[in-house]
């Protein structure tokens, strides 16, 4: 029987966030939550991750009460769960970090579960590069292994997240990120450089501006984003739109260049609908007839044919 499970590595955390349009405190995020449930959508998820004490069993139901496997989820007595804040202004494009306390991520050594260990399809989530690493040393069968990353990482674990690079055939990064890493403020030519690092697909995403996916030296496709009138809070928008990308192609077996552009339209599709409430609460609420209806919605928006 083919194993078409995703197996997800990356933060899973209480998010304190402030928009324009209002605040939560401590709600749940991470970049391993948002990615899961994403992919959930379309194919079963296995998580890796750590908690404190202090995560409710709230959320670890939740996760459980989609198909997702969160016995890869350890929780430390008396541990303290990682815990980012952050604030979004004007365009809310970029997100200001106010906080971030790693907690129990800060001593925590990922062991696979045995039947996490022959995953095909796999997503390192955003957290530390090390870890990120020790994930990939457990699946040898990886047949498509995908990655992002943030300023954060960029900044304290650059060699660390050149390895991880070298062993990934995609990965998601923000416009912002593409420069930092490269120090080449032409997008175009940045990912270019990336590419060269490892990666067959830099896909780069571009806030309310789309994502474009480039292979080599162009651009191989591009997607506009959904045009909302409103977004209440951007906060894993990335990481909806890796989840939903890995999850539709997993649940397809099929990593073909024409197939991953039905990939970054589902996960523009998701990315879309988790902006439109805070922390998890539209995904809490969002159905796959919604999602195939926006997924048709952006086949309307990108089709063009010459005049006859
Ligand atoms: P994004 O998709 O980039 O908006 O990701 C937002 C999520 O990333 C939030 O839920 C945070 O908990 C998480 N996050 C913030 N900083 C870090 C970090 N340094 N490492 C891992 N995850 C982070």
């Amino acid at each position: 029987m083919s194993d078409n499970s995703v197996l997800i590595v990356g933060s899973v955390a209480l998010d304190t966030v402030e928009t324009p349009h209002g605040k939560v405190e401590r709600a749940l995020g991470g970049a391993a939550v948002y990615s899961s449930v994403a992919a959930s959508f379309f194919t079963p998820v296995r998580v890796v991750g750590v908690v404190g004490e202090d995560f409710p069993k709230e959320h670890l139901d939740f996760l459980a009460s989609r198909k997702i496997d969160t016995k890869g989820i350890q929780t430390i007595p008396g541990g303290k769960t990682f815990h980012w804040a952050g604030s979004y202004e004007g365009d809310m494009n970029q997100a200001n970090t106010k906080l971030t306390e790693l907690n129990v991520f800060q001593s925590f050594s990922p062991e696979l579960p045995q039947d996490y260990r022959t995953s095909k399809y796999v997503f390192l989530a955003n957290i530390d590069p090390e870890l990120q690493l020790k994930v990939l040393d457990q699946v040898p069968d990886a047949k498509l292994v995908a990655c992002d990353t943030m300023n954060f990482w960029i900044s304290s674990k650059k060699d660390s997240l050149l390895e991880v690079l070298k062993r990934v055939d995609i990965v998601f990064i923000n416009d912002a990120e593409v420069r930092q890493l490269t120090g080449i403020v032409n997008i175009t030519r940045a990912a270019s450089e990336i590419h060269k690092l490892g990666p067959k697909y830099v896909v780069v995403k571009k806030g309310e501006h789309g994502a474009v996916m480039y292979c080599g030296e162009s651009i191989c496709f591009a997607a506009a984003s959904y045009p909302l009138t409103e977004v209440a809070d951007p906060t894993g928008a990335g990481d909806s739109f890796a989840g939903g990308f890995m999850g539709y192609l997993a649940s397809t077996g099929e990593v073909s260049d024409m197939n991953i552009r039905n990939a970054v339209i589902y996960g523009s599709t998701l990315a879309s609908y988790n902006v439109q409430d805070f922390s998890l609460g539209m995904f809490k609420r969002l159905t796959k007839d919604q999602i195939n209806q926006r997924y048709n919605e952006f086949r309307q928006i990108v089709h063009f044919e010459p005049m006859a």
